[in-house]
């Protein structure tokens, strides 16, 4: 049996398809399979995957790899994609410190501002200055009540932060109605003294007097400029149910540590800016640069430390340079020095993948090696956005002149085949992993595989164990009850069942991070590809798009493009390769399909 398996190593994934040859000289394909790729792309520790991806896909055949007459590899494009985030801004704030967070049971609602006294610590009080009282948990709440209560008749005493969870417990007590935020772990760390504004929302509502920078300098009486400073503490408490504000004696210093820097183009101009602008500004100074040589970032600041850590994670260091980036405007969680419960505010951040160009990739050296190891003849054929088109053409309805859109984890490549078969391509910097990227930072994720979840899953929020509402709005009853660990979560619903979010994050503000982080990725990108391939640079000029890669599969991407192609009056969908496979296998399909012409044409019928 003569059999032919393509191989396409990409920066994420490894596809193959194995095709057998008719009699009659047609090729009839018969299995594929995919797996991580190992290694960087390019590098001999590519095989191991390989091996694992073809075994799979002769096991469907009862074979084995041995058993192929030829193996072809695609000639992988020497770009390889990488992502990175950088915050503009690091924000140190001194002397200041707040508390924000959201206790299940607070009591009371309002505001109030005072003097913090602590239980325990003795100190001389004023009839005439309002108190707010702290007590470490080791004050039972019986306890608490009665020294408030016992105070309260001589002196103003205006709030109570509990270090236990017994705000309820204490209100209970009371004689007079105040704000009592409970659940303060830090609670040891709230200067006995010090002037404290605090606030506890009304339910269902979050905090509107400490998340206002106006609102705080109110409480505690600021001036224009230490209003300034206190805005990422108000930022940090937005969305919450309850907080504390102190204000230290000091002042407050925000400081830049390291500046974000400058990068520098150099194409058929050399421009540069400073990444401060923003990604606007920086994707058209990238563009009017022209056809681009080379990136560089400047020394010692944030965007020079960041290409040279790109740079770190490649082969050969010295002969690798970067040919082209996607910067996004993003929203990063920094650290606020001085926030006793480890708070973040976010700050401006921006986004960026690159693409590394390296000398041409060592592709006959894996070649060597699978040679060695499988005794199967094995050729490098065929660029990959060439075999790419190939394969895409597979997908019924699909004709030249076309367009496809590689759309990948690393890169997003385009490829125009007109009808005389004259092809051209270009590699765009980023996609899938940046947009994973995004969404990690903007939801403040410890975990990028959470992310990668959110990405690919629709979501829906478990209201009642035999109802949930989906993200668009819809309810949906189950007949079986849902398993109770579900209940009042959100969950991302896959086809095995549904993953429950740990992290507590409304499902409507998901919802929108991911939409954006796919647009501003994915969107960006496609226009920017297809006018570089496009008929005099022109995006109308191209009729039909095929959109394949990882990415195509998402369950959203190719409808905001669709959406967004038709304003050119082009036609654009989803691949299927071969009817069946989706977006997916159009490099391996393609290789199977040339190497056999290849084949034919050298050997007659091979
Ligand atoms: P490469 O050709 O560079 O190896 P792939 O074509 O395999 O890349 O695409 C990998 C990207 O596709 C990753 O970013 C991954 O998150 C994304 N991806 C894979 N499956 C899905 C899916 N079902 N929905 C959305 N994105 C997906
Ligand atoms: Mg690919």
């Amino acid at each position: 049996m003569k059999l032919i398996a393509g191989v396409d190593i990409g920066n994420s994934t490894t596809e193959v398809c194995i095709g057998k040859k008719e009699p009659e000289g047609r090729i009839r394909f018969l299995s594929s399979a995919m797996v991580q790729t190992t290694g960087t792309k390019g590098t001999v520790e590519n095989v191991h995957g390989i091996k694992t991806a073809l075994k799979k896909a002769m096991s469907k055949l009862q074979m084995d790899p041995s058993e192929l007459s030829y193996i072809g590899l695609n000639e992988a494009a020497p770009v390889i994609g990488d992502t990175a985030m950088e915050t503009l801004t690091e924000t140190i704030i001194t002397d200041s410190s707040m508390i924000g967070h959201n206790p299940s049971t607070p009591a009371g609602m309002g505001q109030a501002v005072g003097t913090i006294i602590t239980l325990g610590e003795s100190s001389p009080l004023d009839p005439r200055t309002d108190y707010i009282v702290a007590a470490s948990s080791e004050y039972p709440y019986e306890a608490v009540a009665q020294v408030v209560n016992q105070l309260a008749e001589e002196y103003s005493i205006v709030g109570i932060i509990l270090q236990a969870d017994e705000a309820v417990l204490v209100e209970n007590r009371l004689k007079k109605k105040i704000p009592i935020i409970d659940e303060v772990a830090g609670i040891h760390k709230l200067p006995q003294g010090v002037l404290a504004a605090i606030e506890v929302a009304p339910p269902g509502e979050t905090v509107q007097m400490l998340s206002n920078p106006y609102g705080i300098a109110t409480l505690l009486k600021l001036t224009a400029a230490e209003t300034k400073m206190i805005t990422p503490i108000a930022k940090s408490l937005m969305g919450k149910r309850s907080a504390v504000v102190l204000k230290t004696p000091g002042g407050n210093v925000k400081e830049q540590l390291l500046p974000a820097g400058t990068l520098y183009f150099k194409g058929e101009q050399s421009l540069e800016i400073s990444v401060d602008e923003g990604a606007q500004r920086i994707m058209e100074t990238l563009k009017h640069a022209g056809e681009i040589q080379e990136i560089r970032g400047q020394e010692n600041t944030n965007i020079g430390i960041m290409f040279s850590n790109i740079r770190k994670g490649m082969e050969g260091e010295e002969e690798i340079r970067i040919s082209d980036l996607l910067a996004v405007d993003t929203l990063a969680p920094v650290k606020i020095t001085g926030a006793l419960a480890g708070e973040t505010c976010l700050e401006k951040a921006v986004g960026i993948a690159a693409m590394v160009k390296t000398k041409q990739l060592p592709m006959e050296r894996i070649a060597d090696q699978l040679r060695q190891e499988l005794k199967v003849p094995v050729q490098v054929a065929g660029v990959e956005a060439l075999v790419a088109s190939l394969g895409s053409l597979t997908t019924p309805g699909v004709t030249v002149p076309l367009a496809i859109l590689d759309m990948g984890g690393g890169s997003t490549d385009a490829a125009l085949i007109t009808e005389e078969g004259n092809i051209t391509i270009t590699h765009q910097a980023g996609a899938g992993e940046l947009v994973s990227l995004l969404i990690q930072t903007e939801l403040g994720l410890k975990d990028r595989k959470v992310a990668e979840q959110l990405k690919k899953y629709p979501l829906a929020k478990v209201e009642s164990l035999f109802h949930m509402r989906m993200e668009n709005g819809q309810i949906r009853f189950v007949e079986e009850s849902i398993d109770p660990k579900f209940f009042g979560r959100v969950v991302m619903l896959t086809k095995e069942g549904m993953i429950r979010l740990e992290e507590d994050i409304p499902m409507e503000k998901i919802v929108k991070i991911r939409r954006e982080a796919k647009q501003k990725v994915f969107l960006t990108n496609a226009l920017r590809a297809l006018e570089k391939v496009a008929p005099e640079g022109k995006i109308k000029n191209i009729s039909n798009v095929v959109l394949v890669g990882g990415s195509a599969l998402d369950f959203e991407i190719p409808q905001l493009l669709m959406e967004e192609l038709a304003n050119y009056g082009i036609v654009c969908g989803r691949g299927n390769i071969r009817s069946v496979e989706g977006p997916r296998n159009a490099v391996a399909t393609g290789l199977v399909i040339l190497l056999n012409q290849k084949l034919e044409k050298d050997s007659g019928v091979w």
